[in-house]
């Protein structure tokens, strides 16, 4: 990968280079009709990225990719993400009824159960010390559960969000009915890929927060984002006009107007924003274009598989390290970036972090420190499968019980 330039871009001018010579479409005598056609046969797309899928994710998952293949190409699941901007106990209780359980609030729980067992096992464990020190015997008794030491310290810090999202149990693959208007016409639920509310939720907002949404559109995120009620500011950008149109639409499909019109929303070029607001933000969101996989291999339309945007594909690791550099310098010292992708590929999940990592320090003097994500593993194995082997970041990886994902993210903090 090209190193960054003084600008914070990396290496742009690779982006401009012309077709190499002698590159034209081949041509081939049509079967049926005495002319000559001007393009090879055409292999969809999707063929293409399946192709492209199992020959590298076979080496990276190994043994689970045909399962994670035969999840990506069937029916996705969806998860109901609750509008708090409407009046939600009606709703949630219809979705109880349905057997549908807030995925946020069931790890909420089970952070309080492991809190509760810790305790009671440091007393245990105390109890059988000052025992063993005033002459008893001591009875040694294996046990596995944790004391609060040994719990991992994030899991320590609840998951405390106001976030709300309904999901079906493992193996129900129930659909989710369309959302409707309350009174003042705004639409009780967002119904979204549940794993997206990952990313969110390890942005970990805290009241009076400022927040920035880097690629924001079409607006699931910022939607979750604004559900957790607490952010001081908002500011929520995309690139694309056309999809900025889009996030506009689900805000103010979901969200009051007074609230609404507290968020920033504008469309420049993520890649700027560290030189124009530089160290302005205590969270930033960083969820980039990438290969989109279970997109790729499902639909034609807009495929990043297609012929025509090999060379927009193979650049997709160089704009990702360039948005989450960006992340970076708007972030201020001690805020935390969460980089996200809806990709199994390593090369646009852990290789971004690890460059971006050493382009900060190198280049910016900033140090950063990779947080450690794997408490979400213990909080939400029970509705996502993810992959064990992750190096930086979590992985969640789609699983015909659990059809939901891919999604990767990773969590820094600028030190
Ligand atoms: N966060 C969104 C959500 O949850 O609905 C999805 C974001 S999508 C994965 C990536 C977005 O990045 C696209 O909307 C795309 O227009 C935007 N994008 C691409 N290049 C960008 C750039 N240079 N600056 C800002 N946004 C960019």
């Amino acid at each position: 990968m090209a190193a960054l330039g003084c600008s914070g871009r990396v290496g742009v001018s690779l982006l401009r280079r012309g077709p190499p010579l002698g590159s034209g479409p081949r041509r081939h005598r049509h079967p049926h009709k005495d002319k000559w056609a001007t393009t090879a046969p055409r292999i969809p797309s999707t063929r293409l990225a399946l192709h492209h899928f199992d020959t590298n994710y076979s080496l990276q998952l190994k043994d689970l990719w045909p399962s994670v293949r035969a999840s990506l190409l069937c029916e996705q699941k969806y998860g109901a993400l609750l509008n708090n901007f409407t009046p939600i106990d009606h709703i949630a209780q219809e979705l109880e009824l349905l057997n549908a359980t807030d995925f946020v609030s069931e790890a909420s729980k089970k952070v309080q159960q492991l809190q509760q067992g810790a305790a009671v096992e440091e007393s245990r464990r105390r109890e059988s010390r000052s025992q063993e020190e005033s002459g008893g015997s001591r009875t040694v008794v294996q046990s596995e559960t944790m004391t609060q030491a040994e719990l991992s310290p994030q899991l320590h810090t609840s998951i405390t969000s106001n976030i709300k999202c309904y999901t079906f149990p493992r193996g129900d693959i129930t659909r989710f009915r369309p959302a409707w208007p309350d009174t003042l016409g705004l639409l009780s639920y967002y119904l979204m890929d549940a794993a997206s509310v990952l990313p969110v939720l390890a942005l970990n907002v805290q009241p009076d927060d400022f927040v920035l949404d880097l690629c924001a559109a079409p607006g699931g995120k910022t939607l979750a984002l604004l559900q957790t009620g607490i952010c001081g500011h908002l500011a929520a950008n995309d690139v694309s006009i056309s999809r900025t149109k889009r996030l506009y639409q689900v805000l103010s499909s979901y969200v009051p107007r007074e609230i609404r019109e507290t968020v920033r929303i504008t469309s420049y070029d993520g890649r700027d924003w560290g030189e124009l607001e530089g160290g302005t933000f205590h969270k930033v969101l960083v969820d980039v274009p990438c290969t989109t996989d279970r997109h790729s291999v499902m639909e034609g339309e807009n495929n990043i598989f297609h012929k025509r945007r090999t060379k927009e594909r193979q650049m997709l690791p160089m704009l990702q390290l360039q948005l989450l550099m960006a992340g970076i310098l708007a972030t201020k010292p001690g805020g935390e970036v969460v980089y996200s992708t809806c990709s199994l590929s390593p090369l646009q999940n852990e290789f971004v972090i690890e460059r971006a990592v050493d382009v900060a320090e190198t280049q910016y003097n900033i140090n950063i420190q990779v947080e450690d994500l794997s408490y979400f593993r213990t909080l939400f194995q029970d509705t996502f499968s993810f992959f064990s082997e992750c190096r930086l970041g979590e992985l969640v990886l789609p699983h015909l019980t659990a059809n939901f994902g891919p999604m990767y993210f990773c969590k820094l903090r600028r030190m």
